[in-house]
């Protein structure tokens, strides 16, 4: 079965509620009858409640940038996967190279959030990806396995089926430069088939895994050509409306 493809913004910490009105009536107006991408965005957590108020007629689907894994009580400052899910997330972005890096985030915790999403019904949207050294090193498949390694280690076949990783090279991220449709197929390539050693193989066809790092309108199409790039997860170009619907109305098909 093919999968379908998805396009997701990220936001980050940028857009006060006003400007995410605005931005978001933008979008909607670039969004055509027929949409062959999944699309999502996700604002930051000020902005999730009114971005679920203007998106509720369309198919554009909401996502939280972060959780933290324990249920509720004494954790000054952290948000819950019960409340994105009651707010109306269907997504969560765990393990941005940028939590793992200004917030010291291990791949045991986000492995623990991504469970934590799990129960609550929100898809994890699990970032990993190497640095400029590692891949200069040639360590890259070992990093991205080691990141792997922790959620493998506590995900059962029916938590695999529900997540969704996300191959970003630190290196690429926010700099204009891209990896190259090959370079990213191959690490994807690379994590299919680890997720195919440690489960199944329909699970492994099945799992959306997505590309991130300087994507735009022009190298999406490239990208999107590729077997395993399943969509893409977007930063900067995520924060103008025409930028992120050159993304989403892509127009190579694969399928
Ligand atoms: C990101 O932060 O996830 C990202 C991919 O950013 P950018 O598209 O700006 O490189």
């Amino acid at each position: 079965m093919a999968r379908k493809p998805l396009i997701v913004g990220n936001w980050k910490m940028n857009k006060t509620v006003t400007e995410s009105i605005s931005l978001i009536r933008e979008i909607v107006d670039f969004l055509k009858r027929e949409q062959n991408t999944e699309i999502a965005i996700c604002p930051p957590f000020t902005s999730i409640w009114v971005a679920r108020e203007l998106l509720q007629d369309t198919n554009i689907l909401l996502g939280a940038q972060n959780m933290y894994y324990k249920d509720e009580g004494a954790y000054t400052g952290e948000i819950s996967a019960k409340m994105l899910q009651n707010i109306g997330c269907k997504f969560v972005i765990l393990g941005h190279s940028e939590r793992r890096i200004y917030f010291k985030e291990s791949s045991q915790e986000i492995a623990s959030k991504a469970k934590q999403a799990i129960n609550y019904n929100l898809i994890p949207i699990i970032c990993v990806g190497e640095n400029l050294e590692e891949r200069e090193l040639n360590q890259a498949n070992y990093i991205i396995q080691e990141q792997i390694k922790s959620v493998f280690e506590i995900f059962k076949m029916h938590d695999m089926e529900k997540v969704i990783f996300a191959y970003e090279p630190i290196w690429a991220i926010g700099t204009g430069k891209s990896a190259t449709p090959e370079e990213a197929n191959s690490m994807i390539k690379f994590i299919r088939a680890l997720v195919r050693e440690k489960y199944t193989e329909k699970i492994a066809e099945q799992i959306k895994i997505l590309y991130g790092g300087s994507v735009n309108h022009n190298n999406i199409n490239e990208l999107m050509l590729k077997p395993d790039i399943d969509g893409a997860l977007v930063g900067g170009a995520s924060l103008n409306a025409l930028t992120f619907s050159q993304l989403f109305n892509y127009n190579s098909r694969k399928y």
